[in-house]
């Protein structure tokens, strides 16, 4: 008898995605002419830029040749990506890591999901909430949780509310009593942006309790504020107390390439169960090296291409351009009578439902009235309920329409 992870079975109905999936073939089945316009799922819609088209193309001919071609990549990935790495993303903004402290993946939502693999289950886990969906439910699977209650918020896992009056950046809880946390700046789905000061308080609060940060940085390209940190290790101490995950995903239009890293300083550390300090590097590389063979060269070498002078040009020019779409959105719907939040270091719109429409009923309002296409708030935790997100991956075309039809339908009544 092959007994299943019976803590698959606690999990909450489906993905988020999925269930939007559905209802939009639904609503297309039954309205085959309607133009439905997609600012749900946070996908990047621009093709990769010329300089990264290029690079792919000579690695293609490097495995051409026996001189060029390449089989099982270096442990933690090619020297020419990490240098990059380290030199634009760090170094660039005063902070200096290891190239051993860098380890390149196939992406973000698998690094974020596997690290709690190097804890123990007996963890104490917390996330801001709402909150990117991932972080909860690997927890779930791993068996750090009992069931979830009727408004999502699973047993065991503690939960600290964004919510308006704190700006969706909540500060660190009064004490401690938790072991690691989820953060994740500039936020999905809220589109807020961490201070300085307030990465500081939960760099501090983390040394203080001995708790280890997790900190999803997906979006740190979308800050255009030179003032804000891109980087938790931007605040000093941090390489003691964080893991950081950066994605080339929403930064070069890597979604469908698959490539991002996580830094994992060697000061970090955690206890074992002896009682011992034990390096959370040593933890990782040892993850990584049986589980995990390394993205493929041209892929790497199309993420590299991102750090070229040309490559850093084209790819500020399309994170421009969605961020020139959540203006649009932004002030597009503000003008339609919504209470709009964020959408300035971040490619995402976060809005208040009109009154008395929860976010499913406003979701499924939205997609009758005008076609279009957001994502419930309330998917991304109990939180979420009452909010709505509107994403900028889009065209400049579909992005305007948007508006107009929300401004028709909802201008007045908002
Ligand atoms: C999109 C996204 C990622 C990126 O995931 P990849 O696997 O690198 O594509 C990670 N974290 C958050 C919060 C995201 O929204």
């Amino acid at each position: 008898m092959a007994q299943i992870n019976d803590h698959y079975l606690k999990l909450e109905a489906g993905y988020l995605f999925p269930e939007i999936g559905r209802r939009v073939r639904a609503f297309q089945e039954a309205h085959p002419d309607a133009a439905v316009i997609r600012l749900g799922i946070g996908d990047v819609t621009l093709p990769l830029v010329p300089a990264i088209v290029s690079a792919l193309h000579e690695a293609v001919d490097d495995m051409a040749t026996a001189d060029g071609f390449k089989g099982y990549g270096p442990d933690r990935g090619y020297p020419f990506l990490v240098d990059a790495i380290l030199e634009h993303d760090f170094r660039a903004r005063g902070v200096e890591l290891a190239a051993d402290e860098v380890f390149v993946s196939d992406g973000s939502k698998q690094d974020s999901g596997n690290i709690q693999e190097i804890f123990a289950l007996a963890s104490r886990v917390l996330v801001t909430d709402p909150v990117y969906p991932v972080y909860v439910d690997t927890n779930v699977m791993a068996g750090r949780t009992g069931r979830a209650d009727g408004a999502g918020r699973y047993e065991g896992i503690h939960y600290l509310a964004a919510t308006e009056a704190n700006g969706f950046v909540p500060d660190p809880p009064e004490g401690g009593g938790v072991d690691l946390v989820y953060l994740c700046s500039p936020n999905n789905p809220t589109g807020s942006v961490m201070t300085r000061e307030q990465l500081g308080r939960w760099v501090a609060w983390a040394r203080e309790h001995d708790a280890v940060i997790l900190f999803d940085a997906a979006y740190d390209a979308f800050i255009s504020d030179p003032e804000l940190p891109r980087s938790i290790y931007e605040i000093s101490g941090a390489e003691e107390c964080a893991i950081e995950m950066r994605s080339f995903s929403k930064r070069a239009g890597f979604t469908g390439m698959r490539c991002a890293y996580t830094i994992v300083p060697k000061a970090a550390t955690g206890t074992s169960a002896s009682g011992e300090r034990v390096s959370l590097h040593q933890l990782w590389s040892r993850r990584q090296a049986t589980k995990f063979n390394e993205v493929p060269y041209i892929v790497q070498r199309a993420a590299a291409a991102i750090y070229s002078p040309e490559g850093r040009k084209q790819t500020a020019e399309q994170i421009a351009h969605y961020m020139e779409n959540a203006r649009i959105l932004r002030e597009g719907l503000s003008a339609a009578g919504f209470t709009v939040f964020a959408g300035l270091h971040a490619p995402y719109i976060w809005l208040r439902t009109p009154e008395g429409l929860s976010s499913w009923q406003f979701f499924d309002a939205l997609l009758e009235k005008t076609h279009v296409v957001g994502t419930p708030g309330s998917g991304f935790g109990p939180s979420g309920e009452g909010y709505f997100r509107i994403s900028a991956f889009n065209s400049r075309e579909n992005a305007e329409e948007a508006v107009s039809r929300i401004q028709g339908a909802f201008g007045a009544e908002s």
